[in-house]
């Protein structure tokens, strides 16, 4: 395992969803032992982190950049543990909502290995942490895997499973594609942005034509893995999660960052 960054600048823009405007970055590589630095001072990482709504932001002092968790998740799956992100605007693109824009842009500007190796985060002992019926265990082991559980009994998203290895090929082929889905309550403007529809019955909106039977479900493994990307440690972990959230995730990195 080394770390890596990109080969050379790369830039993106398209809709954002937050706050309706049209926004921008650059990706531009970065030395080994960086980490994910947005807009040149706020460092990708836990502390920086916060939730609002349905999505992760990341802060320092007044500065604010919303919308990171699927870029970032994208940047865990490929291994870029070294990238400078310009943003203008105060969100991340939406895309299409799931990382695989993100995931194409990397592969574009081309991903270049250092002799470095990453740091790596082994547990000791099983962590837990839940709300209500939710919950994200993780258990001591070797490699990544996820297995991931939801259930939204009042919808046709209903009850679904996704559960593998995280690792490359994995996060590429099952994950990276997995788009958002929510209630119209807390996600407005994704009712403008085709090809997304409301299901007015139940108030969610979800893709018009999935990508996968059970795609609401690889999707909250995509954010999670978003979540991982502010430890700057490639985790060893067998995890559970059950109706995990971004506020789960968040509390579940901040006790794995503690440890
Ligand atoms: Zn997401």
């Amino acid at each position: 395992m080394q770390q890596k960054t990109i080969k050379r600048p790369i830039r993106y823009r398209g809709f954002g969803i937050l706050f309706g405007k049209e926004s921008r970055i650059t990706l531009r590589p970065a030395p080994p032992d960086t980490g994910i630095i947005f807009n040149e001072n706020i460092k990708a990482k836990v502390k920086n982190a916060f939730v609002r709504g349905l999505v992760l932001g990341l802060r320092s002092g007044k500065t604010k950049i919303y919308f990171v968790e699927h870029l970032l998740a994208a940047c865990y799956g490929l291994g870029i543990n070294n990238l400078f992100i310009e943003v203008s605007g105060k969100e991340i693109p939406f895309a299409d909502g799931s990382s695989l824009p993100f995931v194409r842009l990397i592969n574009r500007a081309g991903i270049r290995s250092y002799q470095a190796r990453p740091k790596i985060q082994n547990l000791k002992t099983p962590i837990i942490v839940s709300k209500n019926d939710s919950f994200i265990l993780a258990l001591p082991a070797k490699t990544l895997s996820i297995d991931c559980f939801v259930d939204f009994p009042q919808s046709r998203t209903g009850a679904q499973f996704w559960g593998d290895l995280i690792n490359q090929p994995n996060f590429v082929k099952e994950l990276a594609s997995a788009r958002t889905f929510g209630y119209y309550r807390n996600y407005r403007l994704l009712a403008k942005v085709l090809p997304f529809e409301i299901k007015s019955e139940e108030g969610m909106i979800v893709p018009k034509i999935l990508r996968y039977r059970n795609e609401a479900v690889r999707h909250k493994v995509l954010d999670l893995v978003g979540h991982f990307a502010l430890l700057g440690r490639n985790l060893n972990a067998k995890i559970f999660a059950y109706k995990s959230s971004h506020k789960l995730n968040h509390r579940f990195v901040r006790k794995l960052e503690a440890l």
